[in-house]
């Protein structure tokens, strides 16, 4: 079902698989998820083999690669573990979406050939405890003081934020009643800052990157810190998603396909009843239901990433995609976590831990009924 990969695409997805088959192995990643180990080896790997480099123009040292280049990547890491899958998203992918969008030439010279390098890692503050999918709501603000702004608030969940170079930020310039959308400015802050602290949140799953809260207590920054217009935080954010929001639905995709290709070889050799479960129609069928809705969903998800590289931002089509690869994953990862029975709900089981991935994968990035209020307002609806 890789109809609309290059060789070069297959190329990369074959060097992905190899070097984490052999880095990652199954019990390794149940460790690094059991003690959050952080996945040093894995970002040195994309530092050192250019995976870094994917979404980063060649003119800053990157590859160019396209929408769907960065797919077939994430696709495959997910099958490991989205713990490794989601430091790549934000780390490498927004950041490079974000200074390409909305950067300034000095901001896109300092900063690219360093995300090209694996040497500067973005996260994401922009949701709030109180402003999850109405991220318009947010209440951290950023007000003027000389030569820049001081920035107040606590914005969360954010992944990977402890280990970011630079967080971007997002923060109310505009205070006035009505202000709303209009209000919000985004800011490149790079910690070590005074006044700036992490505090850790307790996921579920993707335990192998931490996820904090960020509290921003009177934290300065120069002027120089702000990324793209006053006032057009909002307008920026929504282009951003697209790439965001494809990512995810391919980390989706690979999270499925890891549990079902698992579930399958279980139903293999598991049996009762003095023959494998997979003899069961009630066993099989599930699983043959699962793999051809993942099909089904990697081709929306790849079908949006061209009409990205062809036409730019695609929101209908992202949308569609992030929507059935998300709903897709948890039915499927479920039908496998029924298959291992009670193996299955062990608390390591990677069965478990895959259903747990494809939940994370449906809340974060704008949920489903977000997805949906998007797709409805396209068709004229809401
Ligand atoms: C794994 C993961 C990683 C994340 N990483 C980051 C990150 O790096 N940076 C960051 O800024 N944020 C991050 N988030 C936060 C994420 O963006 C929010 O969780 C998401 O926007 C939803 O917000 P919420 O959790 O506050 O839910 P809420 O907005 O409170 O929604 C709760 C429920 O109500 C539904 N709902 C709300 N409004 C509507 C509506 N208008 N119509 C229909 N249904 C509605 C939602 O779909 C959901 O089911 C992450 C989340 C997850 C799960």
């Amino acid at each position: 079902m890789d109809v609309f990969l290059t060789d070069e695409q297959r190329r990369l997805r074959a060097e992905v698989r190899a070097w984490l088959d052999e880095a990652y192995p199954p019990q390794r990643v149940a460790a690094l998820e059991h003690d959050r180990e952080y996945p040093e080896e894995f970002w040195a790997a994309c530092a050192t083999r250019g995976w870094c480099g994917i979404p980063v123009p060649v003119e800053h040292g990157g590859r160019a690669g396209t929408v769907t280049d960065l797919c077939v990547f994430v696709e495959e890491v997910a099958k490991t573990t989205i713990s490794l899958a989601t430091l790549y998203i934000t780390a490498t992918i927004f950041g490079s979406h974000a200074l390409e969008i909305c950067g300034s030439p000095a901001q896109r010279e300092r900063l690219l050939p360093a995300v090209a390098a694996g040497a500067v890692r973005f996260g994401l503050a922009m949701s709030e405890p109180g402003a999850g999918s109405d991220f318009a709501a947010m209440t951290t603000t950023a007000t003027r003081v000389d030569g820049g702004w001081r920035i107040d608030g606590r914005k969360g969940p954010c992944s990977g934020a402890e280990r970011a170079e630079v967080l971007i930020t997002a923060a109310r310039t505009a205070t006035d009643p009505g202000s709303s959308h209009r209000g919000i400015s985004l800011f490149l802050v790079e910690p070590p800052v005074d006044g700036l602290r992490f505090e850790r949140r307790d996921f579920a799953a993707m335990r192998g990157l931490p996820v904090d809260d960020v509290v921003y207590d009177s934290v300065i920054v120069g002027d120089d810190a702000m990324l793209g217009a006053e006032g057009e935080g909002w307008r920026n954010l929504g282009r951003l998603m697209g790439p965001e929001r494809l990512a995810n639905a391919a980390q989706a995709v690979g999270v499925a396909q890891a549990a079902v290709d698992d579930a399958v070889g279980y139903a293999r050799q598991r049996r009762q009843y003095g023959k494998p479960i997979g003899g069961f129609q009630a066993v099989a069928h599930p699983l043959a239901t699962a793999h051809a809705e993942i099909a089904a969903a990697r081709l929306l998800v790849y079908g949006a990433a061209r009409k990205c590289d062809a036409d730019g931002p695609s929101p209908l089509e992202v949308s569609m995609a992030k929507m059935m690869a998300n709903n897709v994953a948890v039915r499927a990862t479920d039908a496998a976590l029924q298959t291992a029975g009670a193996r299955g709900y062990e608390e390591e089981s990677p069965f478990m831990r895959r259903f747990l991935e494809a939940r994370g994968c449906e809340l974060g990035g704008g949920t489903s009924q977000i997805q949906r209020n998007i797709i409805s307002r396209h068709l004229g609806l809401q």
